[in-house]
């Protein structure tokens, strides 16, 4: 009888072990900010995952250019209004970022990305003369935040798109910190970013998709960080010359950024500086970007150049699984300049 108790009990707590590692996985997907998300959450509830789902729905509501309500489409037509505390703090964090990156990011690039017609898909290579007309009224600088109202210069317009994403990332993943969750994977239509490591306690596998077909440039290892891709094949179309327009702009020009990096990639614990980032190195190329790095090490970076080199940041190298299908050459950057 005692053995049988014994038994039982041991049955019982092998059961009961079993189940203390099953963790549950819930998971959304859905369309916003004109991309597919999907959130993966470990030991979430179903609130947890409402909530989460309500707080990109929320930030698009405020801040989408194209939709006629947004805060921030009432900023562009009238150059003047009051912004909610979410669309301040993020207008806040964005233009700190066009200042670091010394405009390559410029959120008041948008009358340009509109006359390209990236917004509206109706996608046309403009006249000179009109990116001529437009040029003058770019400039981050110009943008005024005065407690809650945000004024524009004449003739300017603002879009977040290049950093909301990131932004959006680091809120979500506090929101799930906040509430006990330890690890989540949210892919915020190519957007990375990640809470903790997988539940198995290693790190999460993040492949880098490769800026032209369906394959990958190699896997990153990452745990709590962001990992966020820039590529001139997101979003573009062929000109009637052949020539392939793409929908991230050189402030500068006003024109697609021609630098000869097609694919900027940025790993780091700060995902809206991660978007913002791989925008601005794009924008860059890979001398300035090298150099850029190298004046703040405190991100990684991985970018492809039209040439076929994937240069790579040493620290990221060193979790960085090649895929050898790619056809790049790699090499890795020297912490300075020799
Ligand atoms: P995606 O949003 O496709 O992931 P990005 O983060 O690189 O890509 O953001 C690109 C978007 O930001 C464009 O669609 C455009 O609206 C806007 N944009 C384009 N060029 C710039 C730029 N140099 N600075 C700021 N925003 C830009
Ligand atoms: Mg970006």
């Amino acid at each position: 009888m005692r053995r049988r108790i014994l038994l039982l009990l041991l049955i019982f707590s092998l059961l009961l072990g079993g189940c203390a590692s099953v963790r549950t996985e819930r998971s959304v997907t859905f369309f916003a900010m004109d991309t597919y998300m999907t959130l993966r959450i470990y030991d979430g509830d179903s609130a947890l995952m409402n909530d989460a789902q309500a707080l990109v729905t929320d930030m698009e509501r405020r801040v989408s250019v194209t939709d006629e309500g947004s805060e921030i489409a009432h900023l562009n037509r009238s150059g003047k209004a009051r912004l909610s505390p979410e669309t301040k703090a993020l207008l806040e964090r964005a233009l700190t970022l066009c200042k670091e990156t010394a405009g390559a990011l410029d959120i008041t690039v948008y009358p340009l990305v509109r006359a390209w017609g990236f917004t509206t898909n109706r996608q046309h290579v403009p006249e000179e003369e009109t990116i001529r007309a437009l040029l003058p009224a770019v400039g981050y600088a110009g943008v005024v935040l005065d407690g809650d109202t945000a004024i524009l210069p004449k003739g300017a317009a603002i879009d977040l798109g290049a950093v909301a994403k990131g932004y959006l990332g680091d809120r979500l993943a506090a929101l799930l910190r906040e509430r006990g969750v330890s690890s989540a994977l949210l892919d915020l239509g190519g957007n990375i970013q990640t809470v903790g490591k997988k539940p198995d306690g290693t790190p999460w596998h993040i492949a880098v998709r490769a800026p032209q077909g369906d394959g990958n440039l190699g896997v990153v290892d990452v745990e709590d960080e962001a990992v966020v891709t820039s590529g001139g094949y997101e979003r573009f179309f062929t000109g009637e010359d052949g020539t392939v327009y793409w929908h991230i702009l050189d402030p500068a020009t006003g024109y697609p950024a021609r630098s000869g990096v097609i694919s900027a990639t940025v790993v780091g614990k700060d995902g809206a500086r991660c978007d913002a980032l791989a925008t601005a190195l794009f924008v860059l190329g890979a001398e300035r970007a090298t150099a850029f790095w190298r004046q703040h090490k405190d991100f990684e970076m991985l970018l492809l150049t039209e040439d076929g080199e994937l240069l790579i940041t040493p620290q990221l190298s060193e979790r960085f699984t090649p895929n050898g299908e790619a056809g790049y050459r790699l090499q890795v950057i020297d912490r300075v300049k020799d």
